[in-house]
C-alpha cells in the first residue's frame, strides 16, 4: 500500500516507517523537522518536509501521491510541557490534526491509524487499564489526544473514514538504526542512558512520595518495534474491512522509576547516581496496560516483553549514537 506517515522523522514514526518498508509498503514520509531528524528517515524513502497544519501543502502532497492510508504520528508529546503550555498542545495535536483530516476527507482516503496515548486515562482507580477504563486526562497532552480520538469517531460516522487509535503506554528502546532523540530530552530511559554515558551527572527522580512500593512512579514500558508491528497489523485489520476500534498497547507489567534505574545499571554495568526531586506536574502515579483486546483481535503480542530487552536495545543504539542524531 501507499501510506502517508506524518511525523515520520520522529522517534516512533521513523521506526514504523522502517517496518513498513520491510513489509513492502511504499511510504510518503512527511515531517516539519521541528523535532524530527532527517537522519531518522530510512534511505530511499520519499521524504517531504511539510507541516500538517499547512493545508495547501498537505493537499498538494495528496494530489501528487496516490495515498491509500495515513498513519498519523506528528504531535507534541511532552506531558510536563503541556501543563505549562496547553495552547501548543491543542494547536498541534487538535487544530493541525483537523487540517490533516480535512485533506484526508477531500481526497477520499478512508483509513487512518492514529498514534494515541495512555495519558487519555489520567489517574485511573483500577489497574491494569482496559479500553473501557474511564478517560479523564490529567494533562493537556492527554486531553488533546482524547479530543482527536473523538473527532475521528465523528468523522467516521459522517464521512466513513475508518480508524484505529493505538493508545501506547511508555514507548522505549530502539531499532538497530533508529532511536530516541529529543531536544530537550525529558524521557526517563534516554536520560538514564545519558548518565550511563557520563553526559549527565545524575538521574533526577521526579517524586518519591507516590503511593507505590518505592514511592516513585510506575509505568508500562513497551518496545518501539512492538508498537510498529501493531501499526502494521492495524493497517491490515482496516484493509480487511474491519470497523474502527481503539486498542491499548503495553506489556502489562509496571516498573517503578527506581526499578528502571536498576535495570539500566544491570544492562550497562555502569553506576548511575540518583537525585531525588519533587513530583513533576501532571504525572499519574501508576499506568499499566491491559492489552488483551489487541492481542485477541489483531494477534499482536510484545516480542520485547522484558524490560531488560528493551533497555539493551536502547543501550546498543546510544553506544553508537552518543549524541543521538546530532553530529
Ligand atoms: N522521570 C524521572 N526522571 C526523568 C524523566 C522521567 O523521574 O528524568 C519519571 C517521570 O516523572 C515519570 C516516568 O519517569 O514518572 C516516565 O516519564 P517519561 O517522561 O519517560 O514518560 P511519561 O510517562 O511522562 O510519558
Amino acid at each position: 500500500m501507499n501510506i502517508l506517515v506524518t511525523g515520520a522523522a520522529g522517534y516512533i514514526g521513523s521506526i514504523v516507517t522502517e517496518e513498513l518498508i520491510k513489509e513492502g509498503h511504499t511510504v510518503i514520509a512527511v515531517d516539519n523537522l521541528e523535532q524530527g531528524h532527517l537522519e531518522a528517515i530510512p534511505h530511499g524513502v520519499n521524504f517531504i518536509q511539510a507541516d500538517i497544519g499547512d493545508c495547501k501543502r498537505i493537499e498538494e502532497i495528496f494530489s501528487n501521491h496516490c495515498v491509500e492510508a495515513v498513519m498519523h504520528f506528528a504531535a507534541d508529546a511532552l506531558v510536563g510541557e503541556s501543563m505549562t503550555d496547553p495552547h501548543k498542545y491543542f494547536h498541534s495535536n487538535v487544530i493541525k490534526g483537523i487540517t490533516l483530516l480535512e485533506a484526508i476527507r477531500k481526497f477520499r482516503i478512508d483509513k487512518i491509524v492514529f498514534s494515541s496515548s495512555c495519558s487519555v486515562y489520567g489517574v485511573p482507580d483500577v489497574m491494569p487499564i482496559t479500553e473501557n477504563t474511564l478517560t479523564r486526562p490529567a494533562n493537556p497532552y492527554g486531553e488533546s489526544k482524547l479530543i482527536f480520538e473523538k473527532i475521528l469517531q465523528w468523522y467516521r460516522v459522517a464521512y466513513g473514514i475508518e480508524y484505529i487509535a493505538l493508545r501506547y503506554f511508555n514507548a522505549a528502546g530502539a531499532s538497530e538504526k533508529y532511536g530516541e532523540h529529543h531536544d530537550p530530552e525529558t524521557h526517563l530511559i534516554p536520560n538514564i542512558m545519558k548518565v550511563a554515558l557520563r553526559q549527565h551527572e545524575n538521574i533526577e527522580v521526579f517524586g518519591t512520595d507516590y503511593p507505590t512500593k518505592d514511592g516513585s512512579c510506575i509505568r508500562d514500558y513497551i518496545h518501539v518495534i512492538d508498537i510498529a508491528r501493531a501499526h502494521i497489523l492495524a493497517l491490515g485489520h482496516l484493509q480487511n474491512g474491519n470497523a474502527s476500534v481503539i486498542y491499548n498497547l503495553g506489556n502489562g507489567k509496571g516498573y517503578s522509576v527506581f526499578e528502571v534505574i536498576e535495570a539500566v545499571k544491570n544492562v550497562t554495568g555502569k553506576n548511575i547516581s540518583v537525585m531525588n526531586k519533587p513530583r513533576r506536574a501532571g504525572d499519574p502515579p501508576i499506568l499499566i496496560a491491559d492489552s488483551t483486546l489487541v492481542q485477541r483481535e489483531l494477534g499482536w503480542s510484545p516480542v520485547y516483553s522484558e524490560l531488560e530487552l528493551i533497555i539493551e536495545s536502547a543501550w546498543r543504539w546510544y553506544k553508537t549514537h552518543m549524541n543521538g542524531y546530532a553530529r
